[in-house]
């Protein structure tokens, strides 16, 4: 959270509304992504924004279907936007609160992976039928798989619910086993290239254009550099021109 605030402080800064944002240059948003990861998500919000304006009115819309046809947007986004944007009774389900749910109530260590609709439909059986408390059990749920019941160290001692937490009862089985997915390594792989790419061109500045050996510079592994311009380009990224150089999108 505290990782991600000042990018969120910086565009909220930068485009208010849905209206900026639909304005906003390619080259802009994926500059202004800066290192949060999965910069295709910022291409995504700004085609997210240009429907929001183009079939909308410039008005988010107020519906889970609605928001789920948006580009970009899951049922984890349209159930959060109905529930904490416009208090709407919908179940937010994330893997905290998937986890949580699973020790404190069926008492057994969370399976991870994707959730099932049944899991989405136990979930929502959970949830308050009233609409307020709905939205507050799903940001309690969500705070509590955040801060207490975590994946490997459940600080059960001080945790609020343990005395009516099934888990605890039936001696934590499983613990921490099965996580939800073994963390990917990083270092070396195309994620990071294309992350070191991505940085140069935000430092060299709007609408600069590096050349293919600038680019070199950057990536020993000539093979593995290409194939990721190539990928870069191909997600809309970047844009490779004559001889390699690279830019961002306009
Ligand atoms: S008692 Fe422990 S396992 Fe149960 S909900 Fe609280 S932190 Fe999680």
């Amino acid at each position: 959270m505290q990782r991600v605030l000042p990018y969120w402080t910086a565009w909220m800064r930068a485009w208010p509304t849905p209206e900026a944002l639909a304005e906003a240059t390619a080259a802009e948003v994926i500059a202004a992504w800066g290192r949060l990861g999965y910069p295709r998500r910022s291409l995504r919000l700004r085609e997210c924004a240009q429907s929001v304006c183009k079939d909308w009115g410039g008005e988010v819309p107020h519906d889970y279907d609605d928001l789920l046809a948006l580009p970009g947007v899951g049922d984890y986004t349209a159930s959060a936007v109905m529930s904490f944007a416009f208090g709407e009774r919908a179940a937010v389900v994330d893997t905290n609160v998937r986890r949580v749910l699973a020790r404190a109530i069926e008492g057994r260590e969370s399976l991870g992976g994707a959730a099932r609709v049944s899991e989405r439909r136990r979930i929502d059986e959970y949830l308050p039928a009233d609409k307020q408390q709905s939205v507050v059990w799903n940001q309690s749920v969500m705070e509590l798989g955040a801060v207490v019941c975590t994946a490997v160290h459940p600080a059960c001692d001080t945790c609020p619910i343990a005395s009516e937490c099934a888990f605890l009862a039936a001696g934590r089985p499983g613990l921490g086993e099965r996580r939800t997915r073994p963390r990917q390594r990083f270092v070396g792989t195309d994620r990071q290239v294309r992350g070191i790419v991505l940085k140069a061109l935000r430092e060299a500045g709007p609408g600069a254009r590096l050349e293919y050996r600038q680019v070199s510079a950057l990536w020993q592994d000539a093979v593995q550099l290409d194939s990721c311009l190539a990928s870069l380009d191909e997600d809309g990224l970047i844009v490779l021109g004559l001889g390699k150089s690279v830019s961002l999108p306009v």
